[in-house]
């Protein structure tokens, strides 16, 4: 058992609740932090049955003198960042939000950790969306980032600020470029659980028809739970490196409803409609990754692809 503490910004989403399960399974004293941890849901922690082994703090991100109580009183060995609105649809329509709090929340913890005498590590939640829309090529470590939306936008400024209090105060902090992943703990409002969702109620005898957006758009889809394990080997290198995080498959939003709706023996073009006021100001047509270095440095690879993620997905939505 590892004898360490860590902290958790954002612990009560699907990212934070599993990797709060993996940080308890290897012995952790985990600490977590949520806007409001009175109000907040705890829906994901208390599924996992975890919510009453975890120190929960409530921190707005920028409160910065709570935040430094937490981490100076804490005093962690390691710092996970992945609070914030994490949704590329609605960035676009609360881009203020979305840039705040994926970028004012993370400048403090920098700032605290930066005056504090421990060397704490710190993971920031990064995302293939930074890259925007590299034509088909895999994005690897080294692609040039062309955010597309606030929140890619969000994002990648995250990503400069980390790497300049990496080059200006040699701070430990590793930006990790996750593709999709899913799991029943993502929110409802995501594309992936409104599909499976919805093809399980038909299956059961529902006429509603599912509404969505393009269909053509190209993603990479894994599975949360297998991905919170890249974070975390992430921080165990000895120096702070960036790592694509992905499955290296991608698929269409079409293929990915056509499996859905197949492995519950169903046709979705009997169920499916496009609406064009679900098709976003600007979308990312197709993206592709290269996860080679984590696979080398890590020893880490995604085992579930997509049909697998779908299997999964339809499983819980068939149980509940
Ligand atoms: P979730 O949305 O499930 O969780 C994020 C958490 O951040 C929430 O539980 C919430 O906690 C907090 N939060 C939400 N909105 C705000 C806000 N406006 N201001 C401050 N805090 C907020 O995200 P995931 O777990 O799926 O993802 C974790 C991180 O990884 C996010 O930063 C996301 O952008 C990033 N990411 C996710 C990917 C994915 O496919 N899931 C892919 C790439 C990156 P509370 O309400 O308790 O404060």
């Amino acid at each position: 058992m590892i004898n360490k503490k860590a902290i958790i910004f954002g612990i009560t989403g699907q990212d934070g609740s599993y990797l709060a399960e993996f940080l308890l399974k290897k012995g952790y004293d985990v600490w977590g932090a949520s806007r409001d941890s009175k109000k907040s849901k705890l829906t994901n922690l208390i599924k996992l049955g975890i919510d009453k082994r975890i120190n929960l703090v409530s921190v707005l991100n920028d409160d910065f003198q709570k935040l430094s109580s937490l981490i100076n009183e804490s005093l962690p060995d390691e710092i996970y960042y992945l609070a914030g609105q994490s949704s590329v649809g609605l960035s676009f329509l609360e881009p203020k939000e979305t840039i705040s709090s994926n970028l004012i929340g993370v400048l403090n913890v920098l700032e605290v950790c930066r005056l504090i005498k421990k060397k704490i590590k710190i993971y920031y939640a990064g995302s293939s969306e930074c890259f925007g829309d590299t034509h088909g090529v895999p994005a690897t470590e080294e692609t040039i980032f062309h955010p597309q939306s606030p929140y890619a936008v969000s994002k990648t400024s995250a990503f400069w600020l980390v790497d300049n209090y990496r080059n200006a105060y040699n701070l430990f902090i590793s930006f990790g470029i996750l593709f999709n992943h899913e799991s029943p703990m993502r929110s409802k409002n995501f594309v992936t659980q409104k599909i499976v969702s919805s093809a399980v109620r038909i299956s059961q005898g529902s006429s509603e028809k599912l509404e969505l957006g393009r269909l053509d758009i190209s993603r990479d889809w894994g599975w949360a739970p297998e991905y919170v394990e890249a974070m975390w080997l992430m921080l165990q290198l000895d120096e702070p490196e960036d790592f694509v995080i992905a499955t290296g498959e991608s698929n269409t939003l079409e293929q990915f409803v056509d499996e859905a709706f197949s492995q519950l023996s169903l046709n979705w073009r009997d169920h499916v409609e496009t609406k064009s006021h679900l098709i976003r100001p600007s979308e990312i047509a197709i993206s592709k990754a290269n996860p080679r270095k984590a696979l080398n440095k890590l020893n880490w690879h995604a085992k579930s692809k997509m049909s697998d993620v779908i299997r999964l997905l339809i499983k819980y939505h068939e149980n509940i």
